[in-house]
């Protein structure tokens, strides 16, 4: 069985008073991560550790980035090591707001993939193409190109990873891929995760679709057979549309 899961990205949003509101409020409404369903949080890095400490246990809390060094001379950096040590248990890579602003490009991110999964940090890697890409009907080979990278990886490293779908004219647009088009797109995922790395773990990596993911289009797009959840920006940083996008996936 794939593991749902409702991912919530704070980015740079929310100062303290903000940030610890909403949290307390997660706290008393959202569900535990159950067997089943996994509710993760990626705040800004600043209240990981504070928010790590009041969290018991009941949601998985990650990181939005990390370095791709082990340690040493790289300033504003945080690597996987501190990540671990505090208690944290995911990280992004590969986000689109990450590729494009920073051009983060491949070598860096499995650079990344490779300390996170070292020091036991489970990744999250998302994927999406441009509008033009869309346009001009290269967004299967855009993504599959993407899905390239993790070929560095071995059977039992891809088992720590899943993947966020994210078109890349969807997030913060308003504009949600329609579920016809989210569909075909995880479809494609799951195949092309069978040729690289065969059913097993195609059938057990968590595939999840991000962009403009609401709580009046979540349930229509979680009803598609290879969407196990959503990776969700604008909506998450209200405790009762997250709650709402939760209540979606059952
Ligand atoms: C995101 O940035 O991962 C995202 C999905 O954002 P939004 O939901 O705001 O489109």
């Amino acid at each position: 069985m794939r593991k749902k899961i409702i991912a919530g990205n704070w980015k740079m949003n929310l100062d303290i008073d903000a940030a610890n509101k909403l949290y307390s409020e997660g706290l008393s409404i959202w569900p535990e991560t159950s067997e089943d369903t996994a509710v993760m949080i990626f705040p800004p890095s600043i209240y990981l550790q504070d928010f790590i400490q009041r969290n018991n246990g009941r949601f998985e809390i990650g990181a939005q980035n990390l370095s791709p060094y082990e340690n040493g001379a790289y300033t504003g950096e945080i690597s996987a090591s501190q990540l671990k040590s505090i208690g944290c248990t995911m990280v992004l890579v590969g986000h689109s707001e990450r590729r494009i602003l920073y051009e983060e490009h491949e070598e860096v991110l499995k650079q990344k993939i490779e300390s996170a999964l070292k020091h036991g940090l489970k990744v999250i890697y998302c994927c999406g193409e441009s509008l033009t890409e869309r346009e001009e009907l290269r967004h299967m080979s855009k993504i599959q190109n993407q899905l390239a990278l993790l070929k560095e990886f071995s059977i039992n490293e891809i088992k720590s990873i899943s993947i966020a779908y994210e078109p890349i004219w969807a997030i913060g647009t308003g504009k949600t891929a329609s579920p016809e088009q989210a569909s075909e797109m995880h479809d494609f995922i799951r195949k092309e995760l069978t040729n690289l790395f065969g059913s097993e773990i195609a059938n057990t990596t968590s595939v999840l679709y991000g962009g403009s993911c609401s709580p009046t289009n979540a349930n229509a797009l979680f009803k598609c057979e290879n969407i196990d959840g959503g990776l969700i920006g604008g909506a998450a940083l209200d405790a009762h549309s997250f709650l709402s996008i939760i209540e979606a996936l059952e």
